[in-house]
């Protein structure tokens, strides 16, 4: 991903942030994640993740400093996957073993410009709810699953810029990776070659 493209969708990835921010105001939600603790929501769901986004995250993986251990955590991730693999049985019915590599020890978001679309709109009304919910436990609900007249709402206040981030988004219904399977698909060979083998081990490892 260029240097131009890469500002620009730090500035749509801020301009939908706000956006939706305030589409949750105006439709009567009370988002609670400005007091998370647990990043609960990167540690147990892996976004969905499109191939720009995905290439934006690799190319700060491969150019920051502070990420350098980025690499190294997905393809530990993908081999876990790969060894561990049973048919039918992908990542996302695996909840809670592949934090994102992204996270900080303090858990933050390391990569907080150029989050996926699918971290901006996650949400909770209750951040010790997420904070006490494990494995479901708590439920699926959480966080909250962002609807199309959230969406609808922040393109409506936000406009063009909006539009401009859901560009960059997943194309519903096209079956995105999740994070670390779309990171490793662009990051190198090596870890393009772990997801065959973890993709073939599963049976297919979505
Ligand atoms: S959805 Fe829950 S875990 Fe995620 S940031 Fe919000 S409060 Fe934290
Ligand atoms: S990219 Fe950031 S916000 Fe998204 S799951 Fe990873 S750490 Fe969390």
């Amino acid at each position: 991903m260029s240097a131009e493209l890469l500002v620009e969708h730090a500035r749509a990835v801020r301009a939908y942030g706000r956006a939706h921010g305030r589409a949750l105001d105006v439709l009567g939600y009370s988002p609670a994640c400005g007091g998370c603790r647990s990043a609960r929501c990167c540690t147990n769901d892996s976004p969905p993740l499109s191939r720009p986004e995905a290439e934006a995250l690799a190319h700060l993986a491969r150019v920051r400093a502070d990420l350098a251990d980025v690499p190294a955590k997905v393809a530990a991730q993908i081999g876990l996957l790969r060894e561990t693999a049973a048919p039918g049985r992908g990542l996302r019915d695996r909840r809670g073993e592949f934090p994102c590599p992204f996270l900080s020890p303090d858990r933050r978001c390391r990569v907080y410009d150029h989050r996926p679309l699918a971290c901006v709109q996650a949400f909770s009304e209750s951040a010790n709810r997420c904070a006490a919910s494990t494995d479901g436990i708590g439920g699926w609900d959480i966080p909250v699953e962002v609807t199309a007249g959230i969406i609808r709402s922040a393109v409506e206040i936000g406009g063009k810029p909006v539009r401009r981030a859901l560009a960059f988004a997943p194309t519903p219904g096209d079956g995105p990776p999740p994070l670390v399977i779309g990171l490793a698909l662009v990051l190198s060979d090596e870890t393009r070659h772990l997801v065959a083998a973890a993709t073939v081990a599963a049976g297919g490892a979505r």
